[in-house]
């Protein structure tokens, strides 16, 4: 297909420039005005194909793509935002609002260093950043390069790392450690490359990393997944892209080589793959072999609908991306605005997965990504005063643990992890994953 030109190059709106795109003199002032405020403190970056090909501006703040990337003002509380917006009005030096800010995003994310400093793994006596090893079979790792994305969403746990200092410095020993790594730890079968998004990367550093594992004494990791949100933010990446082909022989090599690469899609809402350029992308990527697989949060006002999901869901099908995982929105970021109770999330789950071929049933969820696993809701029983909730892990970091149900309870609303606490542990005490309940989830 021919992608015009004119689409083909990629353009990052900042905060600085947001007010010369085109499509801004279509949003109300007090939006704008609101925009110019809150992006100064959340990490703001969209770019022309979100804001030309995704949004539909006749819906302005309601579209929910729009939502997706462009901060709101009640992710702010009241006073930070009037703080902000005094200093913007009194036109007070940058240097002055950019500490004001940083003030505010300091107690705003609870975890500003990121997850990747937690358990970071050894091998020997040397500590090797970059890794997260949590489940057995599956080693996350997170280029350096590849911590930025082509455009931020709003709800994201990981924009602290957006902010602080992306620093470099150990790229250059990444590939090596990558193999050191796995040489010491022969269970891993799945290296999962995550960020921000790794396919931000040039494919020449992604290459890097995944050749190396190609050889035959790596051959038990059989699965080299890449987490990414290109196919909605920048699917020009897999198409035009100047090494955009390059990338698609990549893939290929891996598959020849008889292990399996699965683009692990981030997407929330069928429109995000409603585009041209997005379908020639899936097409390429199958066309070289690749397996597409997606996942992504339930967020209130964006995809808070069993319609929403079983478009999702069956949209993607007929493109060939398998659906994978209905998350939780983490308990971390501007939460309270986009959390959906645990109780409504099964209720969209089940009225959107009973209404779609069996094929678009691959989805799981609502799940929740959380400390000691991955857990899914099954089933809510509201009582008198408590509601119970029942729970299974998909994944934990004990196995032993996985696919054993259990019952816990919590308030009515519930929206995570932390809130519930066991109510099995008097009667059953012979089960075994009741004794940690309540789970304190911090990630
Ligand atoms: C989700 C996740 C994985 C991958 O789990 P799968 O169920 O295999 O997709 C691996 N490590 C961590 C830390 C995760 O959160
Ligand atoms: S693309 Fe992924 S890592 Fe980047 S901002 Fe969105 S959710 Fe966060």
């Amino acid at each position: 297909m021919q992608v015009p030109v004119s689409e083909t190059r990629y353009r990052a709106i900042g905060a600085e420039t947001l007010s010369r795109m085109p499509e801004w003199h279509r949003l109300h002032e007090e939006t704008r005005l609101a925009l110019r405020i809150v992006a100064k403190v959340l990490p703001f970056r969209v770019n022309s194909h979100v804001t030309s090909t995704l949004i539909d501006w006749d819906c302005g703040p309601d579209d929910p793509i729009f939502r997706l990337v462009f901060p709101a003002t009640e992710m702010l509380a009241p006073s930070d935002y009037g703080h902000i917006l005094k200093l913007v009005e009194k036109d007070a030096p940058m240097a002055e609002i950019q500490s004001a800010a940083e003030n505010i995003r300091a107690h705003l994310n609870p975890h500003p260093s990121g997850q990747r400093e937690k358990n970071v793994p050894k091998v020997g006596n040397e500590h090797l950043s970059g890794f997260q090893h949590k489940y057995r079979e599956t080693v996350l790792y997170f280029p350096a390069r590849g911590q930025t994305c082509h455009a931020y969403c709003t709800f994201c746990f990981r924009w602290a790392q957006f902010v602080g200092d992306t620093s470099l410095k150990f790229a250059s020993k990444e590939a090596e450690n990558l193999r050191r790594y796995l040489h010491a730890h022969p269970d891993v079968t799945d290296v999962l490359f995550t960020g921000g998004d790794p396919m931000i990367m040039a494919t020449h550093r992604l290459a890097e990393l995944i050749d190396p594992l190609l050889e035959p004494e790596l051959d038990r990791v059989q699965n080299i997944r890449i987490g990414t949100k290109s196919l909605t933010f920048w699917p020009q990446r897999f198409v035009t892209d100047p090494d955009a082909d390059d990338f698609l022989r990549l893939v290929e090599r891996v598959t020849r080589a008889g292990r399996s690469i699965a683009i692990m899609v981030h997407l929330n809402h069928w429109r995000e793959v409603d585009n041209p350029v997005a379908h020639e992308a899936i097409r390429r990527l199958r066309d070289a072999g690749a397996v597409l697989r997606s996942q992504g949060p339930l967020l209130k006002g964006i995809n808070d609908d069993p319609e929403v999901w079983a478009r999702n869901w069956t949209d993607q099908v007929r493109l060939g991306i398998l659906p994978y995982y209905m998350f939780v929105e983490r308990d971390t970021g501007p939460r309270h605005y986009f959390e959906v109770p645990l109780r409504k999330g099964l209720e969209i789950y089940r009225d959107a997965v009973s209404t779609v071929s069996g094929l678009a049933r691959s989805a799981r969820g609502p799940v929740m990504s959380a400390d000691p696993g991955k857990l899914e809701v099954l089933d809510v029983e509201e009582g008198r005063d408590r509601t119970r909730f029942l729970l299974q892990f998909l994944q934990a970091r004990d196995p032993s643990r996985v696919r054993r149900p259990f019952w816990t309870q919590g308030d009515r609303d519930a929206t995570w992890l932390s809130q519930l606490e066991s109510c099995d542990r008097s009667t059953q005490p012979e089960r075994p994953f009741d004794a940690e309940l309540p789970l304190r989830a911090t990630r």
